[in-house]
């Protein structure tokens, strides 16, 4: 394996994975429409600006290079929105994982990573939460990501296309030696939005809900170092390289932390004030999400090595160097 696609490299978590192929010695072709990602997150890979649902425009990039596997990044992936327009989720987010596997089996290419989340288990039937646990999104969103990983074990049968599907929980942190780092607009996700309450960028964090059945009654969820998160994609798909077969996975450290713990780790890593108020509960909010990492273990070799002060820390990092973000 030598050149990788990356699907949606300009965005937070693809962006990331550019730097550790890189760093690996990968050559990295990033597909990105642009549209929530950013150019400067994709440096040093060779970037093509164009939509995945552009059969066109995929046909010159297998035919510009050579690829050896794809990781597929490219999603809309704000719950709420999800919910108020699903047809733009499913046309996106499905539509885009359809045409690029018409793509692959078009071209040869027989190995795919794919971003999935911890949405598609939806309200959870027991913490730590397993792979062979229930799936029933709660929203488009999750829907949209299971319909996909369902589409590619068919696309295995029928197109000899192997995938693993990686669910993750919640991706924080940045990497601070590249200088990349997340820049969402807007911002919805807990750990940039405290961090730029300690910049002065937002007077206080709202917690949504402090009446969960949780120690402290704030939401817990499992936080992942996004550095983590892309070590599991390569060794995915070394895993495949090697013939491994088909799977989903969990990426989560095991570990919950709630709301409230959260806010506290980044007061005293900020050395911030960081005002709180409680706010009444987000919809659609499980109280517990937490991954069991096992089967990542046990199969793919994966340890996530970064806890949540790191975590915090190197998200810091990226927001005090990038107020305003790229
Ligand atoms: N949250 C919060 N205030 C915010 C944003 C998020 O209290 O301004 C809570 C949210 O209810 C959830 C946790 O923080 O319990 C993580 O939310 P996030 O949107 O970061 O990720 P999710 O778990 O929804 O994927």
């Amino acid at each position: 394996m030598k050149t990788i696609l990356v699907a949606g490299g300009a965005g937070y978590i693809g962006s990331h994975m550019v730097a550790l192929l890189l760093e690996r010695g990968y050559e990295v072709v990033v597909a990105d429409n642009l549209s929530t990602g950013h150019w400067q997150a994709a440096k040093g890979a060779k970037l093509r600006v164009g939509d995945l649902r552009d059969s066109a425009f995929l046909d010159r990039l297998f035919t510009e290079f050579k690829i050896d596997g794809v990781i597929n990044f490219a999603a809309f992936s704000l719950v709420g929105e999800s919910v108020k327009n699903p047809l733009k989720y499913y046309d996106n987010n499905v539509g885009g994982s359809i045409s690029m596997l018409k793509a692959m089996d078009r071209h040869g290419v027989d190995k795919i990573v794919f971003s999935s989340t911890a949405a598609v288990y939806g309200e959870p039937e027991k913490q730590p939460i397993e792979e062979t646990d229930r799936t029933e999104p709660t929203n488009p969103y999750g829907e949209t990501k299971l319909a996909i990983e369902k589409m590619l074990k068919w696309s295995d049968g029928a197109y000899d296309i192997r995938y693993v599907a990686l669910r993750y929980f919640n991706a924080a942190g940045s990497n601070t030696e590249v200088g990349i780092g997340e820049d969402h607009s807007p911002e919805s996700h807990l750990i940039p939005l405290v961090l730029k309450t300690a910049l002065g960028q937002r007077s206080h964090i709202g917690i949504f809900g402090d009446d969960y059945p949780t120690p402290d009654g704030t939401c817990v969820r499992d936080y992942i170092h996004v550095r983590d998160l892309a070590e599991a994609h390569l060794l995915a798909l070394e895993y495949l390289d090697k013939g491994g077969k088909s799977d989903a996975f969990n990426l989560g450290s095991g570990d919950g932390y709630s709301v409230k713990e959260i806010i506290d780790t980044a007061r005293k890593i900020t050395g911030k004030e960081i005002p709180a108020i409680v706010e009444p509960r987000r919809d659609g909010d499980p109280s517990v999400l937490i991954a069991s990492n096992k089967k990542a273990g046990e199969i793919l070799g994966w340890k996530p090595l970064r806890g949540l002060q790191t975590i915090i820390a190197d998200a810091w990092n990226w927001h005090s160097n990038h107020p305003n973000g790229y």
